[in-house]
């Protein structure tokens, strides 16, 4: 396929301000030329012309946190336990919703019986339309203190099997489980802290010894400051970070993924469909403890990777904007909210040839009806996406 995407506003990702009366042309899924509209010296008659004009182009969006294995919703827990053929044909149905909105590469960080997995291979396979995912298969926690469909362990030689295992049934990366689902999923008699220090360095060493990032999820006090100072790869939720621990994540290179739109979207259940007090409470409280994390974070300059948690908690898919527009609410700029979206969150993934708009990378882009710099809620007027040079949506 050889496409040009003429005289557009382009916003390439590497940190330089937008560029207009811009074109990109494609070529076999590659970006192959990026100039001046003027400076293109191609034939129009030889490629398929995509009018660029009152537009903006930007890398494809990356989600670092989606469970593509459930929908999300007022009910979200319930849904992971659903049947498996149900499971599995929804997910299918959920990643193409995801790629619509813009996604092009996501990391599916958790999934009952390894149905990630399977998707992300049909995915790359090109055998359904999904965005490039990196998979983790399922989450692994301390016996007692998760859902029932983690990988439990008990010991520390059973939590190394437990990593081995998963790198055999093929994960791209870790995902440990420090605390509790965050709807209180944790039974009474569970130890308060599931992985002590000493657990979470065992994780790290093992996880690292074979290449393989780990993604950590913390949402209370005492797990995020064990994760914060554990130099996991990254910290998911991230709700009661407290300065010494962002001071240790900046230091560490740490990434902090706030999922957001999980307590927004509660939020919003907790009025449509009349959640009794004491929840809707617990939903405004952990909105608030996320919030501070994150401006906070934002302050100490502690990386910051685009993350919604569709599907794994209350949010729902194909809402990728939300979360951009919630970062900007905590003090981010536009065009740092979309860094964290495209070429930072690339850097967490280790997608190297994907989330920047550069001559030589694979042609994942997003052209908007909007400059999302100006308004980021502009991430829904969906021109065109464009995967591998090809347009899906
Ligand atoms: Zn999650």
């Amino acid at each position: 396929m050889h496409l040009l995407i003429d005289d557009v506003q382009l916003w390439d990702g590497t940190g330089s301000p937008a560029q207009s009366k811009m074109s990109v042309e494609v070529r076999d899924g590659r970006i192959h030329w990026v100039g001046a509209a003027s400076q293109w010296q191609g034939n129009r008659a030889n490629v398929r012309v995509v009018d660029g004009r009152a537009r903006t182009l930007i890398p494809g969006l990356m989600d670092c946190h989606v469970h593509y294995s459930s929908p999300g919703g007022p009910e979200w827990i319930a849904r992971f336990t659903d049947p498996l053929p149900e499971i599995s044909m929804r997910a299918i149905e959920l990643a193409e919703a995801s790629l619509r909105s813009g996604v092009t590469t996501a990391r599916d960080v958790g999934a009952p019986q390894g149905v990630s997995i399977r998707l992300a291979r049909a995915a790359r396979a090109g055998e359904i339309r999904a965005p490039n995912i990196r998979a983790a298969g399922t989450w692994i926690a301390h016996r007692g203190t998760y859902v029932s469909f983690a990988r439990q362990f008990g010991e520390a030689d059973e939590l190394r099997n437990a990593i081995r295992t998963e790198i055999e049934a093929g994960v791209d990366l870790i995902k440990v489980a420090l605390a509790g689902w965050n709807e209180g999923a944790r039974p009474q008699d569970a130890p308060d802290i599931p992985f002590d220090k000493k657990l979470l360095a065992v994780t790290v060493e093992e996880a690292h010894k074979s290449g393989f990032k780990i993604a950590c999820h913390a949402n209370d006090v005492t797990s995020c400051r064990i994760a914060a100072h554990a130099g996991v790869d990254s910290l998911e939720h991230g709700m009661f970070l407290e300065a010494g621990d962002l001071e240790a994540m900046a230091k560490n290179k740490t990434y902090l993924v706030p999922t957001m739109s999980v307590w927004d979207a509660m939020l919003y259940y907790s009025r449509s469909v009349d959640w009794p007090e004491a929840r809707r409470k617990r939903a405004e409280d952990l909105r608030q403890g996320s919030r501070a994390a994150v401006t906070a974070a934002i302050k100490a300059g502690v990386n910051i990777a685009l993350g919604t948690d569709a599907g794994g908690g209350a949010a729902r898919h194909g809402r990728i904007a939300r979360e951009a527009e919630l970062m900007v609410e905590c003090g981010m700029e536009p065009g740092d909210a979309l860094l964290a979206a495209t070429s930072n969150a690339a850097k967490l993934i280790g997608e190297d040839e994907r989330g920047t708009i550069e001559e030589g990378k694979i042609a994942d882009m997003v052209l908007l009806d909007a400059n999302p710099l100006e308004n980021i809620g502009g991430l829904r007027m969906i021109a065109a996406v464009f995967q591998d040079g090809r347009r899906v949506a």
